[in-house]
């Protein structure tokens, strides 16, 4: 159980092998591998686990057909071995977290025999390089077909479609998964508490850091042998904190998705848009009963307001109405997210899009240690790499890493099926709840419905209809480490993402519920629902659509 008042006693009372900065899928993953491999690990983050790019991705698990366009356009052996390594590190994902990562057939569309050749060719190196962790073989498949497989693509002109499989994901619990892993482990592991600062010894290394607590805004020594940064888009801020000479390393990527309403007889099938207007690849994907529309690619930086802009909406739109028969309006956006990519800057690539998701581990001068650059398919790699150059400056000497083959926190094994009839029928939930909190907490959804055993009403949905009930919130409380209704509501349960104006109508219980865990007063819970609402409210306006309200709490 992860109780944020003893993880935080334990951060300032204790001293650490290792201090992992910033809890995405790079340090989550680090801490959980360093950890393993018996180093005493401390992960913190500035605000919520897994808050900033970890969870603003495409949701894919993929050696990224892009990468492997760019490797045969430009004769480039990095990209291959690129894509190579993340098919490899994708079976590994599947295996260790099932309940959180699933196929997904994928079908490109093409308008001409020679797209078709082309579009073949790509896929089919694509099998290739899969080896024996391919999830099938590509193939093509007749306008007919292609017709009644997607009965939403656009039918002038079609040819037909490759299609191929790739991995899809929740991001969200799969960032959630490595820490409760981490903690799991023996590790430590605390949100909202950003490093301020570093101290060093006599020789000019970092010996210790100092933590702010952003719930009660004090402030506490952590000291670790090694501090570890793998703050994503943050990192050149990190780096310059503990040396303010270090050069600049990252270039920062915006990208941004939307959802809309997934049409009930869309099919399975995800559509790979090919070439957008900047040649880039956009995705239309089944994600979670949405569709996930992105994404955008335009070079940015830290300040910029991580909120969806008209323009980009309407990019995405555009591109998506150009594939299928049906037309999406703004109004019809139910949610959105924004993610920075964290590149690593190499001197002769001026346009992001060129840049290969390649990471690097660097260690600075005052033996600060950071991993830059990477993607989500391969943070487990990385932190592999992160975690032999922590052990390889401590001592000197490199342990096994295990995390190949580590199951994650709550992964389930065996069939998912068996395993929604069993929980419906035991807990008497539905079974689109039961199945919501299979794929949501794995073998922790018994944990979640014994809560209702002392309240029963925590069966009750959140809102009327949707899959998410109570008993969800108070287990993301009390295990989870859940401290808002933002952090409930988008990365634990997922009903931000699914819909804006539901999570909206949701907030109240789920205050009501915080109130009582962590015993705010009345005031402090009405504060949370308006700040909440009010940020929703802006995201939808920013697209040109009507606010919302805040709800009251009764
Ligand atoms: C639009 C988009 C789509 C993508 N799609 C995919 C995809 O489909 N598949 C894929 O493999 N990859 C994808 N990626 C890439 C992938 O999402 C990122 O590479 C990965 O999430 C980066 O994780 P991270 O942990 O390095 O960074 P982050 O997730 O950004 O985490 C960094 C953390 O550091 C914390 N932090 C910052 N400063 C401090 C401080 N002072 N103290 C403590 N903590 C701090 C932050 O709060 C943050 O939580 C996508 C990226 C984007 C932007």
């Amino acid at each position: 159980m992860m109780q944020r008042s003893e993880a935080l006693h334990r951060a300032a009372n204790s001293s650490y092998d290792v201090c992992v900065i910033g809890a995405g899928a790079t340090g989550a993953g680090t801490a959980l591998d360093a950890q393993l491999r018996g180093l005493k690990t401390l992960l913190i983050d500035a605000g919520d686990f897994g808050s900033a790019t970890s969870t603003a991705s495409t949701k894919l698990i993929h050696g990224g057909l892009r990468y492997l366009q760019q490797a045969v356009m430009e004769f480039d052996a990095s990209h291959y071995r690129l894509v190579r390594q993340a098919l490899r590190e994708r079976s590994l994902m599947m295996r260790n977290a099932p309940n959180l990562v699933r196929t997904r057939t994928f079908a490109i569309p093409c308008f001409s025999l020679l797209e078709a050749v082309y579009y073949g060719a790509g896929s089919t190196l694509y099998d290739w390089l899969s080896g024996e962790s391919s999830l099938s073989r590509s193939r093509w498949m007749s306008r007919p077909n292609s017709l009644a497989a997607i009965p939403y693509i656009r039918q002038q002109g079609l040819k037909g479609t490759i299609v191929y499989s790739d991995g899809q994901f929740d991001d969200a619990r799969y960032n959630l998964a490595l820490v409760k892993s981490c903690f799991a482990a023996g590790g430590n592991a605390l949100n909202y508490a950003p490093l301020l600062r570093f101290e060093y010894n006599e020789q000019g290394r970092l010996v210790a850091a100092i933590v702010r607590d952003a719930q009660s805004n004090d402030s506490f020594r952590v000291t670790a042998k090694v501090f570890l940064n793998a703050t994503g888009p943050f990192s050149d801020r990190i780096r310059r904190l503990a040396d303010a000479d270090a050069a600049e390393r990252l270039r920062l990527s915006r990208g941004v998705h939307i959802l809309l309403p997934l049409p009930e007889d869309f099919g399975d099938h995800a559509l790979l848009i090919p070439k957008t207007e900047d040649k880039r690849l956009m995705f239309a994907i089944p994600w979670q009963g949405r569709l996930l529309v992105g994404t955008t690619e335009t070079e940015s930086d830290l300040r910029d307001e991580m909120m969806v802009t008209r323009e980009e909406a309407e990019y995405l739109l555009r591109h998506v109405s150009r594939y299928l028969s049906r037309k999406f309006q703004l109004s019809d956006i139910v949610s959105a997210m924004v993610g920075l990519r964290p590149l690593v800057r190499s001197a002769d690539q001026r346009d992001t899009t060129k840049i290969a998701r390649d990471y690097e581990i660097e260690i600075g001068r005052n033996g600060l240690i950071s991993v830059l650059g990477g993607k989500w398919t391969v943070y487990r790699a990385m932190a592999e790499d992160a975690v032999d150059a922590v052990q390889q400056s401590a001592t000197g000497q490199v342990t096994a890493c295990v995390t190949r083959t580590h199951c994650l926190f709550g992964s389930l094994s065996g069939s998912e099926d068996g395993r929604v009839e069993t929980l419906a029928e035991a807990h008497g939930v539905t079974q689109k709840t039961a199945q919501h909190l299979v794929q949501k907490f794995g073998t922790c959804a018994d944990r979640v419905l014994d809560l209702a055993r002392e309240d029963s009403l925590l069966l009750s949905p959140l809102v009327e209809g949707s899959p998410q009930i109570g008993a969800e919130v108070v287990y993301s409380i009390r295990e989870e480490m859940a401290i808002s209704i933002e952090d409930v509501l988008s990365r634990r349960l997922g009903l931000q993402y699914f819909d804006w104006r539901l999570a909206v109508r949701a907030a109240p219980a789920v205050a009501r519920m915080l109130a009582r865990e962590l015993g705010w007063c009345s005031a402090r819970a009405r504060n949370e629902i308006e700040s909440y609402t009010e940020r929703i409210s802006r995201s939808l306006e920013t697209l040109g659509v009507d606010g919302v309200r805040a709800e009251t709490l009764n």
